[in-house]
Formats: C-alpha cells, structure tokens, sequence
C-alpha cells in the first residue's frame, strides 16, 4: 500500500506571528517542489492566522497544537475545533505526551477532543508513546494498546480515513535520543496490527503513522525508510526551515 509521506512541524511554544511568518515565507520555496508530502506547520493559537495567511498558494498545510472539545461555551482559555476551521487550519496534534504530562491530558480527553475535531472536519494528529519506565519495565505494548483502544474508542473506519497517529516515544522527545529505525519500526507495527485489530485491515493499511522524537536531518531517511513509517511528528528541527526542508527531503529519499 502506497502511503503519501506527511511531515508535521510541532512548534511548541514558539514562535510569535512576525516569527511564525518569516518562518513560513522562508519555508515556501524550500518545499514547493515536495509535492510527494503532506508539509504541515503547527504553530501556537496566536500565530495561526498569520501562518495560515503566509502558507496561502503554497503546498504548507497548518495545524493547531490542541482543539478542546466543546463547540463553544464556558470553556476560558479553550479554542474549538469551528474555531480553528474558521481560521483556515487542517490539522489539529491530539494527546502530545506534554499535554498528557503538564496538562492532565487522558486517553479519555484524547477521545473527545478527536470527535470533535473529526465532527469539525479536521484532520486529527493523535499522538502515543511510552515514557522510558514503561519501555524498560517491558510495557510498551501494553500502554501503547491502551492509549489506542481508548483514544479511538467510538471511531468508525470511516473516521480512521482522517486520522495521522504519531508514536512518539516520550524518551526521545526533545533529548536527542532518537529510536533506532529498528525499534521504532517495531512499535508502528504493533500500532498497525493493533487498528487493523479495532477498525480492519484495509484501515490499518491506509493509516498513516508517523515518528516523533529527536527527528532531524541526519536521521529522517533511515526512519522514513522502514516498512511501517510514513512521515515525521518533528519538534526541535522544524523551528528553522533548512533544517525542516532538509528533513523532508532526506525523508522522501532526495
Ligand atoms: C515533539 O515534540 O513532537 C517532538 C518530536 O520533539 P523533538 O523533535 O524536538 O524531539
């Protein structure tokens, strides 16, 4: 099954409009030959109407880094998925393991953010991924398997269509401790034989599953090259464009 390759920069809390759009600018003509890739942007809430203006025309699709799961309401300090529709973003990152550390964030959440955002018309980054503990107390499947069953709990396969997961190890993020192309292959198999488990086998063969954690230029080709891996979840790299462009072109193999 042929995958199309997405690559997804995760800004984080970087980042302010004039920033996010010299960014973009510089970015734009570094990957408008990369028509083989789904290229998306997550900047932070405030700088994506000026990315969203600065990536029109171009191949640059942008995501936000988190979507609450009301349509509107009480809800200070949160953003609806409508909301971020009507701001001409895509992609919204669900359940980022610095979400699921610093701000509560649960499978449980994770489900209904991921309704929402599907309701919306969004299309749904859901992030996975163990923290070093459970990787060396032999828990990797076992927490991975969780997170899976009750972040897409009441899905359809139609809804899987619209789904990216990324498996992003939380022992990788943001340490420069990659996993080995072999490891990280193993666990995107497991997430693939376990949707195929939940949703069937045609859905499994279509996800798309992308890799996070310590993603930079020297190390996309080998991960994008596995089986399994179809694109990049990239934190630290996607915060200067010729690093992020030459990530996607190590990726798709140029
Ligand atoms: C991330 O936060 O999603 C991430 C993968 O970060 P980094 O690439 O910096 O490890």
């Amino acid at each position: 099954m042929e995958r199309k390759v997405v690559i997804a920069g995760n800004w984080k809390m970087n980042k302010d409009a004039a920033a996010g759009r010299e960014l973009v600018e510089s970015l734009k003509p570094l990957v408008a030959g990369f028509t083989d890739a789904d290229v998306v942007v997550c900047p932070p809430f405030t700088t994506l109407s000026a990315v969203v203006a600065a990536a029109a025309g171009s191949n640059i699709k942008v995501g936000a880094q988190n979507v609450h799961w009301a349509e509107s309401g009480a809800f200070t300090g949160e953003i609806s998925a409508e909301m971020l529709v009507s701001s001409g973003v895509e992609y919204v990152i669900i359940g980022h393991s610095e979400r699921r550390q610093y701000f509560g964030e649960t499978d449980a959440t994770v489900n209904s953010r991921l309704k929402a955002a599907l309701k919306a018309g969004l299309k749904p980054i859901v992030c996975v991924g163990e923290t070093l503990a459970e990787r060396e107390g032999n828990k990797t499947n076992e927490v991975i398997g969780r997170q899976l069953r009750d972040g897409l709990a009441g899905l359809t396969a139609a809804d899987m269509a619209n789904v990216i997961i990324a498996y992003e190890p939380v022992w990788a993020i943001g340490t420069g401790k990659t996993a080995t192309p072999a490891i990280a292959e193993e666990t995107h198999k497991f997430i693939r034989e376990t949707v195929g488990a939940l949703f069937g086998a045609a859905t499994a063969s279509a996800l798309r599953i992308q890799y996070g954690g310590s993603m930079k230029p020297e190390n996309a080709r080998e991960l994008v090259a596995q089986a399994d891996i179809d694109g990049g979840l990239i934190g630290g790299a996607a915060l200067k464009a010729d690093s992020f462009a030459k990530l996607i072109s190590e990726a798709l193999g140029r």
